[in-house]
């Protein structure tokens, strides 16, 4: 999922809503904004791409100087409209809009409990938890309420929260997911990436750090802190994937962080051949790296159908198939009688690298070597990156070996855990730290039980 927030800005929701269309690559299942006057706050969202849902909307009834907007990637909770965020409470003392990128471990077991207390959820998603919690807290002081409330979340979460009267933005205390503070004229914004600062001509400050609670409202920015600090752990696959080549994480533009993934994985696992292609658009950073390093040209043996959605969004096995064969061609002259190699940035189900061997030796490339510019796949994500279940990672049940052979493969080689936090990590700057849970198994945040419970999404 995608957040974006604005406070002070007399086109909070327009520019909330501009926010949105960079962030649109995070999800596609929804998309809304909630924007308040001071008196109240309004909220328009649907299901769909930012584009659909905004297509009738009037802006000048999403008035006033303050606004959070939210892409939606349904992982948790089902597809539907209530879960699109953001999520909007109304009371007599006030409203609360929340928006929310991650997944919260416990929220299951604190629905349960809120139930029991005779609470009654609007939404099957975990983000509403941290409402009705900020809500029951004791504490009359808001601050003190959501710091509260937070403090009994277990899991991984960008959150940007509006009041009436404020803005609340916090990261979780390993800070998983990203989320940054920017600066547009006197106001200020924050969103997952900076992509979208850029957009709507914002400056990137800087990121959120974990365990950090930012409060806007009339006086300023201030900042506190809701949990001690642990070391962070900034998923790996925000720069492996997930996020757009031209935004800045933790002071690492993700562009420059593939393009060493890819000199690395060409250092780790070079091999004779006639050219390097990479898979539109997500290993095109890679794919230059790797044929730079190894002195061949980097070629467009690939090209995409820019008019095709994410393949890998797609709720069955079978649309996920037809996406990558209307999604992805070979370019036949570039490829025919060549010995390729194939970058692509992760292999999950192996759909996409099956599919594109096949196509690339239909279109006469002689030999296919897929190397891949990340560590293989081999466990789950809990922490709002869906890939699913174990069964499901092609990595967790095969050897790499019998991996090339599902997918045709000539040679199959991926990058090393080293080489992963070589290309992302900065060895200058403190606190750089990331996760790679889903490549080696050991998790940053445990929930207990999470190795009993057999994950279902
Ligand atoms: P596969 O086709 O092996 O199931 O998935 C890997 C391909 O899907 C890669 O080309 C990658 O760019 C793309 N992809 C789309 N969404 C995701 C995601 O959420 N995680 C990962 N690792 N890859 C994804
Ligand atoms: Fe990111 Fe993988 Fe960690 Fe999930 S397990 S947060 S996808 S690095
Ligand atoms: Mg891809």
């Amino acid at each position: 999922c995608g957040v974006f927030g604005i406070w002070g800005h007399e086109k909070a929701a327009e520019i909330t809503y501009y926010g949105l269309h960079a962030l649109q690559h995070r999800g596609q299942d929804g998309a809304g904004v909630v924007a308040t006057d001071g008196k109240k706050l309004k909220l328009h969202k649907g299901l769909g791409l930012v584009n659909d849902v905004f297509k009738h909307a009037k802006f000048d009834e999403l008035q006033g100087r303050a606004a959070i907007g939210h892409v939606r990637y349904a992982t948790q909770g089902d597809g539907g409209y209530d879960n699109v965020q953001p999520l909007l409470f109304r009371s007599q003392n006030g409203s609360l809009a929340l928006a929310h990128n991650g997944n919260i471990m416990n929220g299951h077991k604190l629905r349960g409990k809120l139930e029991q207390e005779g609470s009654i959820l609007q939404t099957s998603s975990d983000t509403e938890v941290l409402a009705h919690l900020i809500k029951r807290s004791i504490s009359d002081d808001y601050e003190e309420a959501i710091m509260e409330a937070l403090r009994q979340l277990v899991g991984a979460y960008a959150f940007i929260i509006l009041k009436e009267d404020a803005m609340y933005i916090a990261t979780d205390p390993r800070g998983l997911r990203p989320l940054s503070l920017g600066r547009l004229g006197d106001s200020y914004v924050a969103a997952s990436e900076s992509c979208a600062f850029d957009l709507v001509g914002a400056t990137l400050e800087r990121e959120v750090e974990p365990g950090e609670l930012v409060i806007i409202n009339k006086d300023g920015i201030r900042t506190r802190t809701f949990h001690e600090p642990e070391p962070r752990t900034m998923c790996a696959m925000e720069y492996v994937y997930l996020s757009r080549p031209d935004s800045d994480i933790n002071r690492v533009n993700v562009h420059a962080s593939r393009k060493k993934m890819g000199v690395e994985l060409a250092r780790e696992a070079s091999i004779d051949a006639d050219v390097v292609t990479g898979v539109p658009d997500s290993s095109i950073s890679a794919a230059i790296g790797y044929a730079e390093e190894i002195g061949l040209p980097y070629e467009m043996g690939i090209i995409k159908n820019r008019y095709v959605g994410r393949t890998f969004i797609q709720p069955s096995q079978e649309l996920r198939e037809q996406g990558v064969k209307m999604k992805l061609s070979p370019v036949r002259g570039i490829v025919e009688g060549k010995r390729v190699i194939m970058i692509d940035d992760s292999i999950v189900r192996g759909t996409t690298s099956r599919r594109i061997v096949r196509m690339l030796k239909e279109a006469g490339a002689k030999e296919v070597h897929v190397r891949i510019a990340s560590p293989s796949l081999q466990h789950p994500c809990y922490y709002g990156i869906d890939m699913s279940t174990r069964d499901e990672l092609i990595a967790a049940n095969n050897t790499i070996d019998e991996i090339a052979e599902i997918i045709g493969a000539d040679s199959l080689a991926y990058l090393s855990e080293e080489g992963l936090e070589r290309a992302i990590v900065r060895e200058d700057l403190p606190n750089q730290g990331i996760c790679k849970a889903c490549f080696t198994g050991e998790y940053p945040v445990k929930e207990r039980g999470q190795k009993e419970i057999e994950y279902t999404r």
